[in-house]
């Protein structure tokens, strides 16, 4: 195994950014400004007292480096593209964002927001109702797998807002069960994701079904060339808001890093670590659900008791798996969920993009 280097030896953080910067030139820069603003606080954001009872009683206390920067542009009605790794925070972002605009006494459909997964679709559905409590939101989740005629009785009696999977949305609208006359918000959350799995057609056939102006967000962990076609189509003078890697670090923490040549290493060197290191708990990042999957069943094959959670599942779950293991009954946290990190001591980076370990250790 590769020994523990000096903090920082191998991972040029000038090297990241220069890189980001490029890819940045690269890539729609020319139709897109960056939008910089930071609020350190929910209070300080402007939003209506009601929805920052909403988003205290869910339990946030500070918002996530995403939220810092995206949640006002969102509440000002300007197109937004927000860029940040699964798991920092983004649902809440533009959940807040729609919740901030709605017109309450208005009891039409006004945002849309379209997810790659039923799971997701519902789980932002859940979001959206406990942020929006104080509010009285109504919103409803138009998923695959679910009855049509629940759909329409529901949309029928009347929504704010939908979540839904393209299908179900696409075949609403086209019923005519869905109205779009009213819709003046529309977010695309995990854009990439929704790409890959061949959504492209429908979400364009959604857009024809939509009015003209129409404020769009997208959330993406990646802009590839499909999702910036989407943003040159159908937005107007989007900002786009980047949260880097370095804004995603903590303070107090030290960080080394294991240099690991081939992909299939690591897991090996993973195991190593485990045995060589006198490590109480720690936490292990990875960027796909399917990973999650496969490094929990490879640990737990190698006798590790492992917890693990993924943004497929719901909130109630995943909040039961984090006590237990805060509670120290497993030792290894196997997550998507960049915000599982608080307040732990150790934390190993394994995701597919990054070409090293990066081990941060908590200071206390
Ligand atoms: P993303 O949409 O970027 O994948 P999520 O919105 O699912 O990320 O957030 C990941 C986790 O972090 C969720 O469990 C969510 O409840 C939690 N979370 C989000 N924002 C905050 C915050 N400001 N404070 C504490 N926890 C948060």
């Amino acid at each position: 195994m590769a020994g523990l280097a000096p903090e920082g030896s191998q991972f040029d953080a000038r090297h990241y950014d220069t890189k980001m910067n490029e890819l940045l030139a690269s890539d729609g820069q020319d139709f897109i400004t960056s939008y910089d603003e930071v609020y350190d606080s929910f209070d300080s954001m402007g939003l209506q007292e009601n929805l920052l009872r909403g988003i205290y009683a869910y339990g946030f206390e500070r918002p996530s480096a995403i939220q810092q920067r995206g949640i006002v542009p969102f509440c000002k009605g300007l197109d937004v593209i927000q860029q940040a790794q699964s798991g920092t925070g983004k649902t809440a972002t533009f959940c807040s964002g729609i919740l901030q605009q709605l017109d309450y006494g208005l009891v039409q459909c006004q945002a849309l927001v379209l997810a790659p997964t039923r799971e997701l679709a519902q789980q932002i559905e859940k979001v959206m109702r406990a942020l929006g409590d104080y509010l009285g939101v109504k919103v409803h989740a138009c998923v695959g797998g679910t009855s049509v005629r629940e759909d329409q009785r529901i949309l029928q009696a009347g929504v704010h807002t939908v979540v839904g999977t393209p299908g179900r949305v696409f075949d609403m609208l086209r019923r005519q069960s869905l109205r779009s006359d009213c819709i003046k918000m529309f977010v695309l959350d995990e854009a990439d994701e929704m790409l890959s799995r061949g959504f492209k057609d429908q979400i364009y056939d959604i857009f024809q079904l939509l009015p003209g102006k129409i404020q769009v967000g997208v959330f993406s962990a990646t802009m590839p060339p499909e999702a910036l076609e989407i943003t040159r189509k159908f937005m107007n003078k989007p900002v786009r808001i980047l949260v880097k890697r370095d804004e995603l670090t903590l303070e107090g923490i030290k960080q080394f890093y294991v240099n690991v040549d081939k992909e299939e290493w690591k897991l090996e060197t993973l195991c190593d670590l485990y045995e060589t290191l006198a490590i109480t708990q720690s936490v292990i990042f990875v960027n796909t659900r399917r990973k999650v999957d496969w490094l929990t069943d490879k640990m737990r094959s190698a006798d590790h008791t492992v917890s693990a959670t993924h943004g497929d599942m719901d909130q109630n779950t995943r909040d039961i798996i984090m006590r237990e293991f805060r509670s120290g009954s497993s030792r290894v946290l196997i997550t998507t969920d960049l915000l599982a990190r608080d307040s732990l001591q150790f934390i190993v980076e394994f995701t597919e993009d990054c070409p090293v370990y990066i081990l941060t250790l908590q200071l206390s």
